[in-house]
Formats: C-alpha cells, sequence, structure tokens
C-alpha cells in the first residue's frame, strides 16, 4: 500500500506526544478511568490485554521527545518510510473521504502516544489498546498495539491491518458526530465502525493518497485483523468459554462480514447497524 510519492501529507491530523512525560499515573495499573460522561469505544481485545496485565509491573516506558511530524512528514515519500509518518498518510486519506462523504464531517486529530496518555475519557496506559474518545473527539494509538496484534492475536499484521484498525477508530469518530454513539458501544455500533473501515477501503484509492487500488492481500490483512479481534476469538485464547451475551464487538465472522459489507458495496449509507447484527 503504497502512497503517491508525492501527495502532501497535512501532519497537523496526528499529533505525536513521545514517551511518557513527568509524572506518569498514580497507580499504573492498566486501568481506565471513564468519566465526564464521555463514552470509551475500545477495541475488545483491551479486556484481554487488562487480564493479562493484572498484578504485573508495567512495562518501563521510554522517554523519547516528541517528533516533529510537520517536520518529518511532508509527503507521501516519507510516509513510505516512517511509521508515523504512515500513520499521517493513513489517516489523511480517511479523513479526506469522510469530508467528502459527509457534510457535517469535522476533522478529529489522531495522538500517538506510548507509556500513558490523559484524555477526556481519562487516563490510558499502554496496554489499552486504539480508542476514541468522544469528549475530546480524538483517536488514541499507541503504535506498540501492532506487534501485540501479530504477537498475541495470531493476526498477520501488516500495513493494511493498521489502516483497518485506524479507519475503524474513525468510524466511532462519524457515529459520534451522527449522534449514534449517545447509547455508548455495543456490537451494533461496532460492526457499523467496521463496515465504515470497510466502505473507506472501497474508496480510498479515488482520495489520490495512495499509488495504487489496494489488492486482494491488503483486504485479506484488514479481514485477518477483523476476524482477530473478534471477541469470541479473543474469548478463546484467553482462555474463557465463549459468552455472547458478554460480546461488546461481535464475533469474528461478524466483523469480517461486516467489513466485507462496506467494501464491496463502498456506501456507507449500507452500515445501518440493523442490517450487521
Ligand atoms: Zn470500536
Amino acid at each position: 500500500m503504497d502512497f503517491r510519492d508525492d501527495v502532501n501529507l497535512d501532519a497537523s491530523q496526528v499529533q505525536d506526544t513521545g514517551g511518557r512525560g513527568g509524572g506518569g499515573f498514580p497507580g499504573g495499573s492498566g486501568g481506565m478511568v471513564i468519566g465526564g460522561g464521555g463514552v470509551v469505544t475500545l477495541i475488545a481485545f483491551i479486556v484481554l490485554a487488562l487480564l493479562n496485565n493484572a498484578g504485573g509491573e508495567p512495562e518501563p516506558a521510554q522517554r523519547q521527545p516528541p517528533a516533529n511530524l510537520a517536520q518529518q512528514c511532508r509527503t507521501g515519500k516519507d510516509a513510505d518510510q516512517s511509521e508515523k509518518c504512515q500513520v499521517v498518510g493513513v489517516v489523511n486519506s480517511i479523513q479526506d473521504y469522510w469530508k467528502t462523504e459527509l457534510p457535517e464531517y469535522t476533522l478529529a486529530k489522531t495522538v500517538l502516544y506510548s507509556g500513558g496518555v490523559r484524555t477526556a475519557c481519562g487516563a490510558a496506559d499502554s496496554s489499552v489498546g486504539p480508542f476514541y474518545c468522544p469528549g475530546d473527539q480524538r483517536v488514541y494509538l499507541d503504535l506498540t498495539f501492532f506487534d501485540q496484534l501479530r504477537s498475541q492475536f495470531g493476526a498477520q499484521g501488516g500495513p493494511f491491518a493498521q489502516a483497518y484498525v485506524i479507519a475503524h477508530e474513525y468510524g466511532h469518530h462519524v457515529q459520534n458526530l451522527l449522534g449514534g454513539l449517545e447509547g455508548g458501544s455495543s456490537v451494533a455500533t461496532e460492526l457499523q465502525a467496521d463496515c465504515y473501515a470497510g466502505a473507506w477501503t472501497k474508496n480510498a484509492y479515488e482520495g489520490g493518497f495512495y499509488e495504487k487500488q489496494f489488492t486482494d492481500a491488503d483486504i485479506a490483512q484488514a479481514l485477518d485483523a477483523a476476524a482477530a479481534v473478534g471477541d469470541d476469538r479473543i474469548q478463546r485464547r484467553s482462555g474463557g468459554r465463549v459468552d455472547p451475551e458478554s460480546f461488546t464487538h461481535g464475533s469474528s465472522k461478524q466483523r469480517v462480514a461486516a467489513f466485507q459489507r462496506g467494501y464491496d458495496t463502498g456506501d456507507p449509507d449500507r452500515c445501518a447497524p440493523a442490517g450487521l447484527v
């Protein structure tokens, strides 16, 4: 999924906070405080990450200064060469799509963090995966998540799996703008976000950020990631019994089908939650 070398990136859509700043979080137990009326939507694997982390010492965070993305990520060529610039390229493409698709769309920043981050939805540390916070309308991303996707969840990983995860989180931003998150997160809203990710995937090439149409191999990576983070798969891997009552993201099969619906139709209007659950 190469970016076009000469396409200009808008690095202001992504903010790098660098490593954990002074202070850290009290407790450091891997907890997530949900407050301020915000609904936090998290990828389901977090549940497992929290369980795995319980009682363990948090990994010592690297203290890195924030990257100057405006300087480092100017064009698609930069996006092909650095992971952070690749995130900028993906975020730019996703938001470019939604701006044309949805008149009421407003830009939402992605915040890259490592170690810990404070949000309007509470404090999060590294064990928390990618999430969207409606309270401050930002997507939060710790890049080590993508290593975990491979090692803990058995996904093949790869750049397109990463793009899918980011597109899913922006799907929650779209839901927030449309009032769809008012009842909180549910299987239906999660599947709709997957469907939105599929719709972007179908239309991304038209936006001019990418060199070529996505290939079947790219799509396979996304579907593989979607399947890997299905709740049934996660519960099996964590040794738990599969209990549909506790599903929050949908089964692997449902998630793949939801992504596929968006991809096949290329039309977010076909992503009504009622048709996906
Ligand atoms: Zn989600």
